[in-house]
């Protein structure tokens, strides 16, 4: 008897083993999420930059949440070659450390990137004593300019919740929907519906944005109507849907609508565009995730420089809040789109981003320094 169960355990040892040794040597096959093949190819315009020593009067920043360079090579790859990003000649790299860690995780980089402050990990556009700190887009409303946030995510995420709310704890998602009411932002864009209506204190914050004089908006087909006023179009009940799964144009629609709308205001704007998800796909270690939604991110980017081109008082600021995945691009062919890539771990990582800039003031973004500067970059520039 003893035998007998000694022999079904080696053979057992002997199955696992053999069955290790296949999956090592098929690693490829079954790692399909490794590798993307494009096949939805865009053309990319190039323009000329303004003069970058003029003093901007409106300011986009794109923040792709957990873009590394490896995630923009992947794309610029996928897309043969060309990105958007490629007209942008002033680049640099941003650190990205969190007052507590190594490696932050989104609201504390999102808390530096709109505070100009490190906070501790989850920290929503507080410091380290959870005390509430001014963000750059309530400095530039103070001095008249119109501000909105766009996001792929609910917009009680992180990101998005850094440039308005102040909360302890990121995922406090109905404290920070609360607190949209109590700012004069002029227009927000994304997911999260349900934290505005479906709430444990019963209050139907969409209603009372109606009262604050907010246009509604649900869906992304009606963000073309929208020419003027303050705007919260809550597009989807928490997060959008994935690139891959039919979100449509929506974060160009977004893109549009938010410059068309801010820019009716004589003293400028400011506005905060997310592509959230590229993060999600770094998490998930898959390609063809990260590459759908920086390739999304960078044809929004192309609607701002397109403005931004003819505009000539346009500051347009493309980074990221950290990387995600430990991401390296391993195999690709620019003539086909296809590429491929493997990964770290499904975490984070401590790695500095790109900054890319354009128009005046792009040339301040050149260099190696912290996340905190951006925002004082931006405010020093808007003031000189
Ligand atoms: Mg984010
Ligand atoms: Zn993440």
């Amino acid at each position: 008897m003893r035998n007998i169960f000694l022999s079904f355990f080696t053979i057992l040892l002997m199955s696992s083993c053999l069955i290790a040794q296949d999956s090592y040597l098929n690693a490829k096959a079954e790692d399909s999420l490794k590798v993307y093949q494009n096949n939805d190819f865009y053309e990319v315009q190039y323009f000329e930059e303004p003069d970058t020593k003029q003093k901007p009067k409106n300011v986009i920043v794109f923040i792709g949440d957990g873009m590394g360079v490896s995630h923009v090579f992947a794309s610029l790859t996928a897309n043969k070659g060309e990105l958007y990003l490629k007209n942008f000649k002033h680049i640099g790299f941003q650190t990205t450390a969190s007052a507590t860690n190594y490696i932050t995780d989104s609201a504390a980089a999102g808390t530096a990137l709109s505070t100009g402050t490190k906070t501790y990990d989850a920290a929503v556009g507080v410091n380290t004593d959870t005390i509430a700190l001014e963000n750059i887009r309530v400095k530039l409303e103070e001095k008249g300019l119109a501000t909105g946030v766009v996001s792929t995510s609910a917009i009680t995420h992180a990101t998005p919740a850094a440039f308005v709310a102040h909360q302890p704890y990121r995922y406090m998602y109905e404290a920070i929907a609360a607190d949209f009411l109590k700012t004069n932002i002029d227009l927000f864009i994304g997911g999260g519906y349900d934290h505005f209506t479906k709430r444990e204190d019963g209050r139907n914050l969409v209603d009372e944005l109606k009262d604050k004089g907010y246009q509604i908006v649900t869906k992304t087909k009606d963000l073309d109507k929208v020419k003027s006023g303050k705007l919260a179009a809550l597009v989807a009940n928490e997060h959008t849907p994935t690139v891959l799964d039919g979100r449509g144009n929506m974060l160009e629609t977004a893109t549009e609508t938010a410059i068309r709308v801010l820019s009716n205001d004589n003293d400028g704007f400011f506005v905060m565009i997310e592509a959230s998800q590229i993060d999600w796909g770094g998490h998930a270690n898959s390609t063809p995730y990260i590459v759908s939604e920086t390739l999304d991110l960078d044809k929004a980017v192309g609607k701002a420089l397109a403005f931004a081109a003819q505009n000539k008082e346009t500051l347009i600021i493309v980074t990221a809040d950290h990387e995600t995945g430990g991401m390296a691009v391993t195999g690709g062919n620019l003539q086909t789109g296809k590429v491929e890539a493997q990964y770290v771990w499904g975490n984070h990582t401590a790695l500095m981003v790109p900054v890319f800039a354009f128009g005046p003031g792009a040339d301040k973004f050149t260099g190696i320094y912290d996340n905190t500067d951006i925002p004082k970059k931006i405010l020093e520039l808007i003031e000189q």
